[in-house]
């Protein structure tokens, strides 16, 4: 990470007064701890923040209590001068409205992230693909303004290194991840309330998709790609949503035959979305990047439109061609 741009990005930070802070759609712990994190450590030093997403939390991140949530264009109020993205590299991933957005915006643009291959072209970029959670960065930045972790922040921030590390067992994990944690901690992050609400929240629906889900499981021995799938119908008749397939892709890890675990959704008819984990044999950022999507080495993900036989047919060619 860079020392020079975290400086530039804590400037422009500290000569803004209405900021609003965006990230990627479908948001997940790291995505909504880093955005609530900055956002409280904002307000502590008087700046007028908003928080935009494309989507609602989803029900299990509700106890970082948002505030000042906006879901739609037309809510962003028109004095903005900084626009902070985080955890995503490329508007397409913060939703069309924002897009739209950008193209008429004339104030400053800082991305603060860890994908790879950016898409953005800013001077105010915090870019570390060696970050094991987008929250990490924050905390630099946080200390770099000076500004005191309370224990709000510290369970914000928290959150989004346990999502994204899952609990420190991916590969993403180095010692700067224990390291701010064990600061957080000191911080009084609160754990207790992180993993009740993450983990121990689930309810029998999801048991019931879960079937279903894994009814469908494919091992591939060549590839070593395990794979599985559900239907909009199967969260129609169980009663569930996405959320109630969260962490799948990385359950399919948990077995010692399977390299590449992968879990897809549908979307709309003819519509997917995969997602793919590895314990570090294969470069998923790669793989997502040739169906047009992104990511990380060891987390990645993508949308196709066609077959769902024929997406697990040319995930499985691909995979096999890059080992
Ligand atoms: P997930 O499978 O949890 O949705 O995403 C795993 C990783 O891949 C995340 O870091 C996420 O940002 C990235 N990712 C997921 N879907 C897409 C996509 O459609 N496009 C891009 N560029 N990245 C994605
Ligand atoms: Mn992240």
């Amino acid at each position: 990470m860079s020392l020079k741009n975290l400086n530039k990005i804590s400037k422009l930070i500290l000569d803004s007064q209405n900021i609003l802070i965006v990230s990627h759609y479908d948001p997940d712990g790291d995505a909504i701890g880093s955005s609530m994190g900055l956002y409280y450590s904002l307000k502590k030093i008087g700046k007028n923040c908003y928080i935009y997403n494309r989507d609602k939390f989803p029900e299990y991140l509700n106890f970082l209590e948002a505030e000042k949530l906006i879901n739609t264009k037309s809510d962003i109020p028109n004095n903005i001068e900084l626009v902070l993205f985080l955890d995503l590299n490329d508007f397409e991933r913060a939703g069309e409205e924002i897009e739209k957005y950008i193209d008429g915006y004339q104030g400053h643009i800082a991305v603060i992230d860890h994908h790879q291959s950016p898409k953005i072209e800013s001077q105010f970029m915090l870019i570390d693909v060696n970050a094991s959670a987008t929250a990490i960065l924050i905390y630099k930045i946080i200390v770099a303004l000076g500004i005191e972790i309370d224990n709000k922040i510290a369970t914000c921030l928290m959150t989004g290194i346990i999502t994204d590390t899952s609990s420190f067992k991916n590969s993403n994990v180095n010692t700067d991840s224990f390291l701010i944690a064990s600061k957080l901690l000191n911080d009084n992050a609160d754990l207790k309330l992180i993993n009740s609400n993450i983990y121990n929240d689930r309810s029998i629906y999801r048991l019931n998709l879960e079937k279903r889900i894994f009814s469908t499981i494919l091992f591939d021995d060549n590839s070593r790609v395990a794979i599985c799938y559900c239907t909009l119908n199967d969260y129609k008749e169980t009663k569930t949503s996405k959320e109630d397939s969260e962490g799948i892709a990385n359950f399919l890890l948990n077995h010692k035959e399977v390299e590449v675990g992968i879990f897809i959704r549908e979307i709309e008819k003819n519509s997917w979305k995969a997602s793919l984990r590895s314990n570090g044999f294969v470069d998923l950022s790669k793989i997502a990047n040739t169906f047009g999507g992104g990511g990380h080495k060891n987390a990645s993900g993508l949308k196709y439109q066609g077959s769902i036989e024929k997406l697990r047919n040319d995930l499985i060619d691909k995979i096999l061609n890059e080992k």
